[in-house]
Parts: structure tokens; sequence; C-alpha cells
């Protein structure tokens, strides 16, 4: 058997595994940005929808105070009008048109009503929001309940909260860059070389990895495969220790002794 085939997978596998340590130094920080991301995309929406109904209050309230003015005005006409009627009839014409004046002003009042119930309400219940927090009942709250202050100050810790773990991620990302860099151009050498002697290793190799699983060459340990600790024949050690491979009839990672890796390292 040519074990220098395998000492050149194995120089691969230590050369992913110094990159796949850099990388476990990011520590779960993209995984914690993009979870904050949405929570600061979910507080966002929430506040502009907020806004948006205060707005569209505001102009009710106006259209209907609006409305409101035009109706005591033309009232104030039709009633000037009445005291120059020269019939009853021109009188009683009047007086129903004050009367759907009338009408209209007592309508827009009980739409204006129904809008600071609707504030009301809303007070209320981020009044409630307000207790249930001061008593850490937060289980209890609904979105609804959440104070505005609130809601915006929480918008204003999540935002900082992304920034100072993007910040960190970046200086990590920056501080491992070089190092990263110069493990990718070893690493694309090191594939080169074992593409020309010996592609067989390189597509099991491959293979193994396409998954979530990283260590496709381990170590023998305790004469077992320490991927995924199953016993490894005894009459396969001998070939084990002198340099050779074993492909684990368990989990098919390929198993070598401890010593190539010690010699990748070197
Ligand atoms: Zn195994």
């Amino acid at each position: 058997m040519d074990h220098t085939k395998i000492n050149l997978l194995v120089r691969l596998q230590h050369l992913d595994n110094q990159i796949e340590k850099i990388v476990s130094l990011q520590k779960g920080l993209p995984e914690e940005i993009s979870a904050l991301e949405e929570d600061l995309a979910f507080t966002t929406r929430q506040i502009a929808a907020r806004s948006k109904t205060a707005e569209e209050h505001l102009k009710l309230r106006q259209s209907f105070n609006e409305i409101i003015n035009g109706c005591h005005e033309r009232i104030q006409s039709f009633k000037e009008k009445q005291t120059l009627a020269r019939n009853n009839k021109e009188y009683d014409a009047l007086s129903k048109q004050i009367e759907y004046e009338e009408k209209e002003i007592a309508q827009a009042e009980i739409r204006l009503q129904d809008i600071s119930q609707g504030e009301q309400r809303k007070e209320e219940l981020q009044k409630k929001g307000r207790q249930l927090i001061e008593e850490n009942r937060y289980d209890e709250m609904t979105e609804e309940m959440m104070p505005d202050d609130v809601l915006k100050q929480q918008l204003t810790d999540l935002d900082k909260q992304v920034e100072h773990k993007k910040e960190e991620l970046n200086s990590i990302v920056i501080e491992t860059e070089d190092e990263v860099q110069q493990l990718r151009k070893k690493i694309e050498a090191q594939r080169a070389i074992i593409n020309t002697e010996a592609k067989r290793l390189l597509d099991k190799y491959d293979h193994l990895r396409s998954g979530t699983l990283q260590n496709a060459v381990v170590r023998l340990n305790r004469n077992a495969c320490s991927g995924c600790n199953t016993r490894v024949p005894t009459n396969r050690h001998t070939m084990i220790v002198q340099g050779g491979f074993y492909l684990c009839e368990s989990c098919g990672r390929i198993v070598v002794h401890e010593r190539l890796f010690e010699e990748a390292e070197g």
C-alpha cells in the first residue's frame, strides 16, 4: 500500500480542521445576529403600524372637525335667512336644511367619539402593560399592551445589540482574515496535489464531508474510530500502525494512526 497518499489526505484534514477551529471562534455570532435582526424588524414594523394608526386618527379628527365647522357655518346662514323668510314654506324649508346639518354634526361627533374611545382603550391597555412589566409578568402581555416608550426603547436596545455583535464578529473576522486566507491557499494547493496523486481518496474525503460532517479523516483512539467510537478489528491495527488507513465500517470515516496527524502538523 502507498502510504504517502494517505499522508497527503491527513495533511488536508489537518488544514481543514484549522479553518474549522477559526470559524468556531465566531461562537454562533452570525446566528445570534440574524435572530436579533428579526426581532429588530418585528419591533420596527410594530412601531410603524402604531404611528400609521395615530396619523390616520389625526387626519380623521381633522376632517370630522372640518365637517362640523362647515355644518355650523351653514346652520348660521340658514338661521339668518330664516329671519328674512317671506312665508312659512320658505321658513320650513330652511328648518329642514338646518335639521339635516344637525344630523351631520351628530354623525361626525359619534365618529369622533369612536376614535377617542379607541385611543382610550389603547392607553388603558398600555397602562396595564406597564403594570405587568413592573411585576415582571411578561408572559401575560400582549403586543398591544407594550407601552409606546418601552417599544421605542426596545428598538434602540436591539439596534445597539446588533451593532455590538456585528462589531464583535467583524473584529474576529479581521483578526483571523490573514490566517484564513493563508490556510485557504494551502488547502487549494494540497487539494491540487491529491487530485493528481490520489483522486479517489479525495473524492471519498469530499463525499464524507458533503454533509454536516467535518472530520472525514480521524485518529485511531483506544483501538476505536474516534469519529464514532466503533471498535476497529484487531487484524487491522498493524496496518494502521504501519501508516495505512482503515475505512470505519460503522461511519465510513477514514481512520489513521495518531502519528500521521502529528506529522501533518509538522
Ligand atoms: Zn467510525
